[in-house]
């Protein structure tokens, strides 16, 4: 199914969100993982892609055993950087031979050392034309409460936004954001620049203090105060930290689905035990 009919036909979806193993080292506990997160009925899954194209094909094995064998609809994100327009032509093919016709278009970011793109696609929107033209898919987009780090302002990135829906972006899912605040204030300016997809909201439950830094230098979002108050208390006691990080993303999303945000994302990182413990708790909320 499309996800754009899976948002028409539910007023309340919640997806989850996986990444494929590294290329050459097999599938390893990826189809554990992905039935485990399959059992929890979310509306689709997506499986994240490496830049470069390498890793794209492990996409292709993880969204199908996420779509055939577990009977979850899936969403396979590509990432454009570097790659020719042969490459695209060729993996949308083999996505549409599995029978996957929902995309995540992104353009993703340099390898680490790589200073040029060499590839046939400057933007996400690029990406989404062409994707357009090829065959008969729905194509997602990422969006920056925040604003792109590489972005003068966000206005200025809510104005290229524009450019990748009118280039046939069907829907956006945001990067994680850790204050709902942020998220209302960017949809109000979604709404004002003309930006009326359905906009996916992300959140990453963060349970374990190794992740806290890397996600907030990645993600480039401020740490709120209440949020770095958790984290002061609880990041050197586990078990403490994994009960806060999930009552923290479990409270984010009743707020933002009792502000008529219906649309929401988990990034679930591979812990089906995290995104299980998060659904339980949204069990008469998700029904
Ligand atoms: P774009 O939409 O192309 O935007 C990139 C920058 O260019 C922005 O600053 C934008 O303002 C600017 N821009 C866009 N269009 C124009 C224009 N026409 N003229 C001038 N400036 C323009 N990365 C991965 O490697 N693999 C993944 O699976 C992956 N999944 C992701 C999922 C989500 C939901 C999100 C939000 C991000 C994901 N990323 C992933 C990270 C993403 O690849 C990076 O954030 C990357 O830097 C930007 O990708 P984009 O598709 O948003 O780029």
């Amino acid at each position: 199914m499309k996800i754009t009919d899976i948002f028409k036909q539910n007023e309340i979806t919640v997806s989850l969100e996986l990444f494929p193993p590294k290329p050459g080292v097999g599938l390893g506990n990826i189809k554990k993982v992905v039935s485990e997160c399959a059992e929890l009925k979310p509306s689709f899954m997506s499986v994240t892609c490496g830049a470069g194209g390498g890793g794209s094909y492990n996409t292709i094995e993880v969204v199908r055993e996420v779509q055939e064998v577990n009977g979850i609809t899936a969403l396979a994100h590509l990432v454009c950087v570097s790659l020719g327009r042969d490459e695209v032509s060729k993996m949308l093919g083999d996505l549409k031979a599995q029978g996957i016709n929902n995309i995540m278009a992104l353009r993703g970011d340099l390898p680490h050392g790589v200073s040029e793109n060499t590839g046939d696609y400057r933007y996400a929107s690029d990406l989404i034309e062409e994707i357009h033209k090829i065959g008969d898919f729905c194509v997602g987009g990422g969006c920056y409460p925040e604003g792109h780090p590489e972005a003068e302002t966000l206005h200025k990135d809510i104005e290229n936004l524009k450019i990748k829906v009118d280039a046939g972006c069907q829907f956006l899912t945001t990067q994680m954001f850790f204050d709902n605040n942020i998220l209302y204030n960017f949809m109000f300016r979604l709404l004002k620049n003309g930006i009326d997809v359905p906009v996916v909201a992300g959140v990453m439950p963060v349970t374990n203090s190794k992740q806290i830094e890397r996600i907030f230098k990645l993600s480039g979002a401020p740490v709120p105060p209440r949020f770095k108050a958790i984290v002061d208390r609880f990041s050197d006691n586990p078990k403490a930290m994994r009960q806060a990080g999930i009552a923290y993303a479990t409270e984010q999303i009743i707020d933002l689905i009792a502000n008529g945000i219906n649309n929401i994302h988990i990034y679930t990182m591979n812990r089906p035990k995290n995104a299980k413990s998060i659904m339980d708790n949204l069990s008469e909320i998700f029904v």
